[in-house]
């Protein structure tokens, strides 16, 4: 027991997109000691929550409750009693349907201090994002947020079905998709036109997000027909028509495509938030795990000896990471670096190094180890002594053609890449439920990893309706050589030629 007393934040999550995430509900998951979340709140908000910081899954989906609501309060309540700070996080806003109201009221009486952090709420954004603006100007004067959740064969139904038919508001319906009958149904039975204009909107704003429209009359048939399933919002109204002119998201270039990346997490953000913004759903299945040498010792001793060198070369974003960790962890700083002359592959390693203060000599066109060796053609290199941090067993053609110049290469090792195994059942079962549209590889290493994950089942069976995306010539044939079959190869060999490539392949065969 602390002192210092907890508190408990309400936060509406927003209703997918991480990016609709407020300023302040980031904030407030950043510091908070304890992160409850349920169902609809975006697992991705979780990567804001401290390494420490204790993360509870409260559940909820449909009626399958995995801590009831007086557990939920109960754990709020202790864990604030406990001097902990608690992000409670609610899909949407957490005043709109969301029982924030009665887990304030729930703290109130607890004696335990909150702060309500609104949200996006899904009654707009989803419907927003399906292209259907809640109000206009030539359409409604007004908007209903309704709970389709109420029974309404129920005898005692506070819903004013009269009032909703009469009205030309637009109704905005939350928990509704099992009663949509009813609630069409209802509608028509006091008076509101068959042909109203109706659009359901499934997992708004976010890359699965699916829409069927129809009027009230036509509704039931089309969304069974589609086997559109909750979460989802309903929209009655004019308003849906403009659907038509106004839909934007879901004409993005790759939206809808299920697409596997199999770069190790740390480095594979770049790669998701590109595809992401196209409209892609990227699924992560890291094959690789990048990790210090378990022996750091030859790393410092070439650190230690680094007057003797002419040169520093590095191949990957990881080989400077590490050096640098390394040459820091030694209390050394660049300065020890001021005689050298660099070489970067490719232009994420060369932005790396900047980072660092320190602009590249050379730089390859290209991310092939071939292209350095052109590079370094009309440097002095001969009789030069060159460092090479990399990954444990990279492949020898650079420093084979380095030392045919006339260079003395050391090579050491900066990281050693492991296999990531943590992703294959979810990856298998995609697989086989066909659910997956393309699989990118962004080094040999990613093919090799993700080959082995299927060695017990038929690899090249499973993807052959699967496109396969390769971000270079090294990568194809090391995919060959598995017998895959690259569709797309990117060119430039870089993330954003690979997702160029992606971008074209789809183009011709969407
Ligand atoms: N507080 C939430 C609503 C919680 S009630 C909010 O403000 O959004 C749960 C209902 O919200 C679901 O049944 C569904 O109707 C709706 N919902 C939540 N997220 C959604 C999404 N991404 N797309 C469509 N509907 C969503």
């Amino acid at each position: 027991m602390t002192n210092k007393p907890g508190k408990v934040y309400l936060i509406g999550a927003g209703p997918g997109d991480p990016g609709l995430l407020t300023i302040k509900a980031k904030e407030c998951i950043e510091e908070a000691d304890v992160v409850v979340y349920d169902y609809l709140a975006s697992p991705f908000l979780l990567e804001y929550a401290a390494r420490d910081a204790q993360v509870i899954y409260v559940g909820k989906k449909g009626g399958d409750h995995t801590l009831t609501q007086d557990k939920i309060n109960q754990l709020l309540v202790d864990k604030a009693k406990q001097g902990l700070s608690v992000a409670r996080l609610k899909g949407g806003d957490p005043f709109v349907f969301g029982r924030g109201g009665e887990e304030a009221q729930e703290l109130l009486s607890h004696g335990v201090s909150y702060e309500v952090v609104p949200g996006v709420t899904s009654a707009i954004s989803a419907p927003a994002y399906a292209g259907i603006p809640v109000t206009h100007r030539d359409h409604t004067s007004f908007v209903s947020f309704i709970t389709g959740h109420e029974d309404p064969t129920k005898e005692t139904s506070s819903m004013q079905w009269d009032l909703f038919a009469r009205s030309n508001a637009t109704l905005v319906f939350l928990m509704g998709v099992k009663n949509l009958e009813n609630i069409a149904n209802r509608l028509m039975e006091n008076g509101k036109p068959a042909d109203t204009p109706v659009a359901l909107v499934r997992w708004g704003t976010t890359s699965r997000q699916q829409t069927v429209t129809g009027t009230l009359e036509t509704i039931v048939d089309r969304v069974r027909k589609a086997g559109l399933k909750s979460p989802a919002i309903i929209v009655v109204g004019h308003v849906v028509s403009l659907r038509d002119e106004l839909a934007w998201f879901d004409r993005k270039p790759l939206f809808g495509k299920r697409i596997v990346i199999t770069r190790a997490r740390a480095q594979a953000s770049d790669l998701v938030s590109r595809l992401n913004r196209l409209g892609a759903h990227c699924i992560e299945i890291p094959t690789i795990q990048i990790q210090t040498p378990e022996d750091i010792s030859p790393m410092e001793e070439a650190i230690a000896r680094i007057k003797d060198y002419q040169w520093l070369v590095f191949t990957s974003v990881n080989g400077v990471k590490f050096f640098f960790d390394t040459l820091f962890a030694m209390g050394k700083d660049v300065r020890t670096l001021g005689h050298l002359k660099f070489a970067c592959i490719g232009p994420v390693t060369k932005e790396r190094l900047a980072d660092f203060g320190i602009i590249s000599d050379i730089l390859p066109e290209t991310f092939r180890a071939e292209s350095v060796v052109e590079a370094f053609t009309g440097q002095d290199i001969k009789g030069k002594k060159v460092l090479l941090p990399r990954a444990r067993l990279a492949r020898t053609v650079l420093p084979e053609e380095l030392a045919k110049m006339g260079a003395l290469v050391d090579e050491v090792t900066a990281y050693e890449t492991l296999l990531d195994d943590s992703g294959r059942e979810p990856l298998i079962t995609m697989l086989k439920d066909k659910e997956i549209h393309a699989v990118t590889f962004t080094s040999s290493s990613t093919v090799s990893n993700f080959m082995s994950l299927l060695t017990k089942e038929d690899g090249p069976g499973l993807l052959k309706d699967v496109s396969i995306a390769s971000i270079g010539p090294i990568t194809s044939d090391t995919a060959r050589s598995l017998g895959l079959e690259p569709d797309i190869e990117a060119d430039p060999y870089t993330i954003p030629g690979l997702v160029d490539a992606l971008l074209d392949h789809y183009r011709e065969k969407p």
